[in-house]
């Protein structure tokens, strides 16, 4: 099944991206074109999160999140594949730019994370993007059909527990091999590849 080790290793590589919180601090929620959208702008993922957890409701409704669309910024940070990100250390989220992630999808994942996490709920990062995962998804469902949750939402997650942070290599198709099989053997359906959100690299929090 799932291979914790390989979420370690993403887990590492994605710290070792992000130097430090600072780097956040003073150079995302700095940056000109960042705009914080509060819990007015996104009003469902927030009470989506808040129903479901009403202990910590009066957490999450203070959540901040801050949306970036700049790449380049991304890019610089190495982040550019991620959808969105939960940063622990600063109780805040931030929305990348994603194409096919539209940003409610991605804030009421990333919130959920958050909840979670005040929670307690999850010890290890698996079981942690596991119960994300599967929480998140009474609330894509009401917009989303099957077929997009399963392109654009379960097959980036099997890939991001499958897929090394590489390039278009060996190893990437593999992936992209394993987890078709994974989905059609879940769902009964083949992932379509023209379709697909090109998230699989949404591991999306740092502790
Ligand atoms: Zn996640």
């Amino acid at each position: 099944m799932h291979s914790y080790a390989q979420m370690d290793r993403r887990y590492r590589l994605q710290r070792e991206r992000m130097d430090s919180v600072n780097t956040i601090r003073y150079e995302v929620m700095v940056h000109t074109q960042t705009k914080v959208l509060a819990r007015e702008h996104l009003p469902a993922p927030y009470q989506f999160v808040m129903d479901k957890f009403p202990e910590v409701a009066s957490i999450i409704s203070g959540i901040n999140m801050y949306k970036n669309d700049n790449t380049a910024l991304w890019d610089r940070l190495g982040l550019s594949g991620a959808a969105g990100m939960y940063i622990k250390p600063l109780s805040l989220v931030l929305i990348m730019y994603s194409p096919k992630a539209p940003d409610d999808v991605v804030a009421v994942h990333e919130l959920l994370h958050c909840a979670h996490d005040k929670l307690n709920l999850a010890e290890d990062v698996f079981a942690q993007e596991t119960m994300t995962f599967r929480a998140s998804i009474p609330y894509i469902a009401k917009t989303y059909d099957d077929n997009w949750i399963i392109n654009n939402y379960l097959f980036p997650f099997y890939m991001s527990v499958y897929c090394r942070k590489s390039p278009m290599d060996q190893a990437r198709t593999e992936a992209m091999v394993k987890c078709r099989q994974i989905v059609m053997e879940e769902t009964g359906r083949e992932a379509d590849l023209e379709m697909l959100g090109g998230g699989e690299d949404r591991f999306d929090f740092i502790d």
